[in-house]
């Protein structure tokens, strides 16, 4: 048996501040990368192909990367729990290494790589990396079992200490030309682009791919845009969050340097009110690993609803109401721009995500899975957890302690694009509409043109949705 580590990257597409890679190469200076293109994943009917080129960038780079540290990247494709043994055992390994994740998939297949590595007599080694806590780590005090509120969550998440990014890959080894010929008879492949994968995506995406863009993003955000998100965040005209979804997502960042950064910028800040928008910011890395845990512990979560009387829910799941939706043509226009939003880049502003699934789930009447399943199609940063907690948070069928949540389309335009402007841009057609139509919905007959008239009576369907939840309640 060699010296050889082989680390396996899944969601943490970065060589620095990476726990398990730092750990590999604290074994070893050998320590080959390998990412599998998981068949599992990519033959799913929810992957957008945003998400993917992503991907395909971050993984770029991440080869690039290793080159520079002096090692290299190994691409594999297919059943990662018949790939990653044979690949180690072909190279005589000395152990896998890799990163826990939270989700359902992930964790039964890598218990399959697990065992059947163990049967070659390869080592396995694994760490926490893409959580500032991991799943256990808290609890609630009096009964030891996971949170289901997020507030107590909060209170608790905060007050623990935040571990130090680790350190990044350097003076690694690489393969020698006899073991790179082993990798390639076990079934190592030159990189893929997304298009040769089947996946098609043309536009620019929000945030280029990759570590190095993922950190200048982060620098940038946290010497600006932090000390006033919590009065930017609602505004989705306004470019007033931090657009690191997808690379924390991919893990093309480390969320230790991310904590980091936050608490950079807490120091430099000398008011009140800053520290404010800042801890709102923090709120949100909370809700990351809240939904995360929520996953981990509640894995049914990713099949249906929390709350179990929604199991059966009399949704109305009209398949033309779900098409106008899909295509941004129900007639309310910030419903509308924020679905053309998400189909044209990929990515919707969170105030959006608000407006949309609650339109989808108490104005249609339409089963929250549908856009559950949606979302993931067109998401670039597209995230089992995040999405599946956004989503029962807005059905009311999750860990709410207020479930009943009905926002109405034109307040919501009101308050939060009151000059109209993020409807315009995405709603073209609609340009020259006064402000006042625009936002309340109400636009007259002769100054629509092509656009469709609301498909729906935002109040007539929201006494109906009452009264279903009512009913369901008992
Ligand atoms: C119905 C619905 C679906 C969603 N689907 C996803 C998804 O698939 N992937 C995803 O990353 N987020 C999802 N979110 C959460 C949120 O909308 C996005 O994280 C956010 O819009 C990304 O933009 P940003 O990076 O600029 O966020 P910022 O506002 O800058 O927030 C910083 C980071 O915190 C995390 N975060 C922020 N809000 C939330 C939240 N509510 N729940 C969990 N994490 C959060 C994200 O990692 C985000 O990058 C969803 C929300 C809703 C309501």
């Amino acid at each position: 048996m060699s010296d050889l580590i082989l680390f396996w990257h899944r969601r943490d597409l970065r060589i620095t501040d990476n726990i398990g890679l730092a750990k590999s190469r604290q074994m070893t200076p050998k320590v080959i990368g390998v990412f599998c293109l998981d068949l599992n994943i990519l033959e799913r009917d929810d992957i957008a192909p945003a998400r993917v080129t992503y991907m395909i960038g971050c993984l770029q780079e991440l080869q690039r990367s290793y080159q520079q540290a002096g090692s290299q990247l190994l691409i594999l494709k297919g059943q990662p729990a018949q790939a990653i043994p044979q690949l180690a055992d072909s190279l005589q390994a000395k152990a896998v290494v890799w990163n826990w994740d939270v989700e359902p998939y992930a964790q039964q297949r890598d218990t399959k790589v697990k065992e059947a590595l163990q049967e070659k007599g390869i080592q396995t080694h694994h760490f926490w990396d893409q959580l500032l806590h991991n799943p256990d780590e808290i609890k609630t005090k009096s009964s030891n079992s996971p949170y289901t509120v997020y507030t107590p969550f909060w209170k608790q998440w905060i007050q623990l200490p935040k571990a130090e990014p680790h350190a990044k890959l350097e003076k690694a080894e690489a393969l020698t030309e006899t073991e790179q010929e082993q990798a390639k008879k076990a079934d190592a492949i030159d990189l893929p682009t997304a298009k040769d994968l089947g996946f098609i995506w043309q536009n620019d995406l929000l945030l280029e791919p990759g570590e190095q863009a993922a950190l200048d993003q982060l620098k940038e955000f946290c010497s600006k845009g932090i000390y006033n998100y919590g009065e930017q965040r609602n505004f989705p005209g306004t470019d007033g969050t931090s657009k690191l979804s997808a690379a924390l997502k991919f893990g093309a960042i480390g969320i230790r340097t991310v904590w980091d950064a936050v608490m950079e910028a807490s120091y430099d800040s000398r008011s009140d009110e800053t520290q404010k928008n800042i801890q709102t910011w923090q709120h949100e890395l909370a809700w990351r690993e809240f939904y995360q845990h929520a996953m981990y512990h509640f894995p049914n979560l990713a099949e249906g609803p929390y709350r179990s009387e929604w199991q059966d829910f009399p949704w109305e799941n009209n398949q033309e109401h779900f098409q106008a939706w899909c295509e941004g043509k129900t007639g309310y226009p910030i419903v509308d721009a924020a679905m053309r939003q998400l189909n044209e880049i990929g990515w919707m502003h969170n105030r959006c995500r608000m407006i949309v699934a609650s339109f989808l789930t108490k104005d249609l009447i339409i089963n929250w899975q549908w856009g559950e399943t949606y979302f993931l199609q067109k998401l670039y940063d597209g995230d089992l957890s995040a999405n599946n907690g956004g989503w029962q948070w807005s059905a009311s069928s999750g860990m709410d302690p207020k479930p009943l949540r009905i926002f109405n389309p034109a307040s919501q335009a009101q308050k939060f694009d009151p000059e109209g402007d993020y409807i315009r841009e995405w709603v073209p057609e609609l340009s020259s509409v006064d402000t006042e139509y625009l936002i309340s919905g109400k636009i007259p007959p002769d100054e629509r043109g092509d656009y469709p008239a609301p498909i729906v009576d935002h109040q007539q369907r929201q006494r109906e949705f009452k009264q279903r939840y009512q009913q369901q309640k008992g």
